[in-house]
């Protein structure tokens, strides 16, 4: 489950693992019962860099993350002994190369 940011308006700020549906259900801060309010999750911060200008690679590297995605769920039907080539292109597509 995704971690959410939440602010009250004193300041206090706090961390909650929720489900995403569950993400903008009312709390209260546990230090000052002030209402907490969700700050800019990193999904939404991603989005800004996305707009940024950066798009160009922010999409790349999503891109790639994809493809490497694909490769490790195909890597199962693999035999471990023959799965050294495509252990080299998931590395690469992750930018491990040399690690
Ligand atoms: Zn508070």
């Amino acid at each position: 489950m995704p971690m959410y940011d939440y602010e009250c308006g004193q300041g206090h700020t706090v961390s909650h693992i929720r489900d995403m549906d569950a993400r903008d259900t009312p709390a209260v801060c546990a230090q000052c019962g002030e209402p907490l309010v969700r700050l800019m999750s990193r999904v939404n911060l991603n989005l800004t860099t996305y707009l940024d200008g950066r798009r160009g690679a922010v999409d790349q590297s999503f891109d790639r993350m994809r493809r490497a995605a694909k490769l490790e769920v195909s890597r199962q039907n693999i035999p471990p002994a023959q799965r050294g080539e495509i252990n080299k292109e998931i590395k690469a597509l992750k930018g491990e190369v040399g690690k």
